[in-house]
């Protein structure tokens, strides 16, 4: 049997400052080395302060996955060297005696089965090893270095890769839900995965930074340890990494054991008490949770499962839903959003460029359901509107798409088709399913714009005269 356990790693995007001075947390495209300062750097006599607010979002994530919050939480240091980290040690929470890690004993659901999570710990980022190909070199940036990070480990519940990629694919919308990350962020969430073989060594897998990668490096490590098993040959206990371009993973040193580290009380920060009435508090700010979402979106709106399954698991979509909709036109708006829209934008840098305000999805929605515009047209305006920002009646003016609903124009245009179209004209006399084609041929004449019902109405009196 398989058994597979994760580290997850996922930044804390959302706050200003990093965990624990007032450097930025937002490291991404400036100049390397401009955001340190003494305390990230690691510099001697410099004292690290702990951000309030991180502390508050971990909770979150440790609430968001059902686990307890303890009454004290402390800090340590876990010492290796490596050059991205400054100080030698990074400091991060440890659950060995006494206060403990923000999080612990919690579980998730994901396709009927549980996923038990067993710790989530609040701590730093180290800073980038920036590899110079050509020169050999390899620069540091430590930017980085501080930004505020939440590490959640799993129980090894997990049986395949799929279940592990369904599971951080719901993470990450977790994530996203409660305002605390941007997980589809380039480096705002990596993974690493252990993985055994019935009762063989555990091999970890390092640092893997996209989902899809993460499930093709277990697929190729279960077929590498059942390969060795079937030769009798014992599964190292080592750390492999992920190599990107040759599909594979490959030996990176001999695994760490948790007494290499060293860890040691982090002296420097005190021990935090977080009282109950805190912890309702942060329970009060969460934001509503996806699964109540949905519930609501099928019960109040009758928005059917699947859709409300697309719509509320993505928090930009969902909060447009939110205030987009009146009571009468929320399953059209839902239909624009999960259909066409998420069809345009379906990257975070698209859904960032989107020129729409909720007030232009609700008039499209009002013109589908009043059968003003087609849905067709509904389109083609909504593509239009994103694209320039303009309002749905300036948008059907410019691109004319006002609807052909009158008997007159559609039955000139049937007729031309009648004429074009004899064989089809003749096949659908004898067989009315065929009729379709016919519909077909006077959407493109009208691209579009007739309306279906009167079209359909118009041709079905014609072909039985
Ligand atoms: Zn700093």
């Amino acid at each position: 049997m398989t058994r597979i356990g994760l580290e997850i790693h996922c930044q804390l995007t959302k706050l200003e400052s990093k965990l624990f001075c007032s450097c930025k947390a937002e490291y991404r495209n400036l100049e390397p080395n401009t955001n340190i300062c003494p305390v990230c750097v690691g510099l001697p006599g410099s004292l690290p302060m702990l951000n309030k607010k991180a502390v508050e979002k971990a909770a979150m994530i440790s609430l968001a996955l059902g686990c307890k919050i303890p009454e004290q939480i402390g800090f340590f240091r876990k010492n290796y060297f490596y050059p991205d980290l400054p100080k030698n040690f990074q400091i991060t929470q440890y659950n060995a005696y006494g206060p403990t890690s923000i999080g612990s004993d919690g579980k998730i659901e994901i396709e009927g089965k549980q996923i038990r999570i067993r710790r989530i710990q609040l701590e730093e980022d180290p800073g980038r090893l920036v590899y110079e190909g050509k020169s050999m070199l390899t620069l540091v940036d430590y930017n980085r270095a501080g930004t505020p990070l939440v590490e959640i480990v799993t129980e090894p519940d997990f049986e395949t890769p799929k279940q592990v990629r369904v599971f951080l694919n719901v993470l990450a919308d977790l994530v996203e839900n409660i305002g605390v990350g941007d997980p589809y962020l380039e480096g705002a969430m990596r993974v690493d995965g252990n993985i055994s073989e019935g009762d063989g060594n555990r091999v970890e897998i390092k640092n893997v930074g996209s989902f899809r990668d993460i499930e093709k490096a277990l697929h190729f490590e279960i077929t590498r340890q059942q390969s060795l098993v079937e030769r009798g040959i014992e599964v190292a206990a080592e750390t492999r990494h992920w190599d990107e371009a040759r599909r594979i993973t490959v030996s990176s040193r001999s695994k760490e054991e948790e007494q290499d580290y060293r860890y040691l009380p982090e002296s420097d920060i005190p021990i935090v008490n977080i009282k109950s009435q805190t912890v309702n508090k942060i329970k009060d700010q969460m934001p509503e949770s996806i699964v109540a979402k949905r519930e609501r979106y099928i019960t109040k709106y009758g928005i059917p499962a699947q859709v409300a399954d697309v719509l509320s698991s993505d928090r930009f979509y969902s909060d447009l839903f939110d205030k987009s909709h009146n009571e009468k036109n929320a399953k059209e708006v839902s239909n624009i959003i999960t259909t066409d829209l998420m069809g345009f934008a379906d990257t975070r840098e698209k859904k960032l460029e989107l020129k729409i305000s909720p007030q232009h999805i609700s008039d499209l929605a009002d013109a589908i359901t009043t059968n003003k515009i087609t849905r067709n047209s509904g389109k083609l305006a909504l593509q239009e509107m994103v694209k320039t920002g303009k309002s749905l009646a300036d948008v059907i003016s410019s691109l004319d798409l006002g609807h052909v609903s009158d008997v007159g124009s559609i039955e000139k245009i049937i007729d031309e088709v009648f004429k074009e179209e004899e064989k089809a004209v003749a096949e659908a006399r004898q067989n009315p399913a065929t009729i379709n084609y016919l519909v077909g041929k006077v959407m493109r004449k009208t691209k579009g714009k007739a309306d279906p019902t009167t079209t359909l109405e118009i041709l079905r009196k014609k072909l039985s005269s």
